[in-house]
């Protein structure tokens, strides 16, 4: 059976170890750091994640603030609010919680965003110094998968890992911070995809995989080495009955049998869910520290 990847119980720790950081600045006598989060609309999963990171950011001793606006904004609004957040000196970090309604061209939101502030790493600039190894932003997902492997001491030096998925905020990402020089990276990647003619193939030759295509239990036991490293980002909200929620959250790996035949495994929930939310928290110290020695 495998071990198991705890994202709980490493979120935790990061907390508590952010907390006493932003403790000594503010002993020092600096301002708290200020993360502020934009919701469009009354998405229901958005408003979770929102209230989710402001709770994260008053357990570290971040202020926090939430800017509520109507899902009728115009995109050209929007385009000025976000203006008037990039000018604002006593906030560190912003995001823009996605998805926006359909009416708004998220790429050129995206795209009027600080990429001084932005703490989600989504700007091209910091994606392109993300890929130049060059310190900025890292997209959170990943980010916290880095840390994961980092921290329980997974070797990547060489190793074969395959990421399935290239999305711009998990799967690409991934397999350019595993490919980076040094650890936890120096790794040989293979990105898979929906076109991919044989997943399996590619798979069966793999010391880890990272699956982030959001297909529940996608990955079985017979497409896996045995003894390789297994992080699972999706999460898919599958009915339940028997559930008192009435569903539960499913991963792309076939937990169950994947785990029988792997050396680590991530769970869902539990795994890359709690990192990615510390490495908001992460992101925006940096954004701080940047600010408070300028
Ligand atoms: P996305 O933008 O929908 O991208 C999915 C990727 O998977 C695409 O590249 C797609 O290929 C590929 N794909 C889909 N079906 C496939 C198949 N049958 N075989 C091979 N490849 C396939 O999704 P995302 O934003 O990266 O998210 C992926 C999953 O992770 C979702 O379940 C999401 O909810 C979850 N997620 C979790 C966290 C977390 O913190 N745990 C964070 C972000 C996302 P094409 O490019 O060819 O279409």
């Amino acid at each position: 059976m495998a071990n198991i990847l705890d994202g709980i119980k490493l979120s935790k720790q990061i907390k508590q170890e952010i907390k006493e950081e932003v403790s000594q600045y503010i002993n020092q006598g600096h301002r708290q750091p200020h993360l502020l989060a934009v919701l469009v609309g009354d998405n229901p999963a958005s408003q979770t994640y929102v209230n989710n990171k402001i709770k994260d950011c008053q357990a570290v001793g971040f202020t926090s603030s939430i800017i509520k606006l109507k899902s009728t904004i115009t995109e050209e609004e929007l385009l000025q609010e976000i203006k008037k957040i990039n000018e604002a000196d006593d906030l560190d970090g912003f995001i823009v919680q996605l998805p926006l309604p359909k009416h708004i061209n998220q790429e050129k939101i995206i795209m009027a965003i600080n990429p001084e502030k932005d703490v989600d790493g989504f700007h091209p600039t910091n994606f392109g110094k993300m890929a130049l190894e060059i310190e900025s932003f890292l997209p959170a997902t990943p980010y916290g998968i880095m840390e994961m492997l980092s921290r329980y001491e997974i070797p990547t030096e060489g190793k074969e890992v395959v990421v399935i998925g290239r999305s711009r905020i998990v799967g690409r990402p991934m397999s350019i911070l595993l490919s980076k020089k040094g650890y936890p990276g120096d790794a040989t990647v293979t990105l898979v995809h929906s076109k991919t003619v044989n997943i399996a193939k590619h798979t069966q030759n793999a010391d880890i995989i990272i699956t982030a295509l959001g297909v529940p239990h996608f990955l079985k036991a017979n497409m896996i080495k045995k003894g390789s490293v297994i992080v699972d980002v999706g999460i898919t909200k599958l009915e339940d009955p028997t559930k008192e929620k009435g569903y539960y959250l499913a991963g792309d790996v076939d937990f169950p049998e994947v785990a029988e035949k792997a050396s680590w495994i991530t769970p869902v929930p539990g795994g890359v869910g709690p990192m990615t939310r510390a490495m908001l928290l992460k992101n925006t110290l940096f954004a701080y520290t940047q600010n408070i020695s300028k």
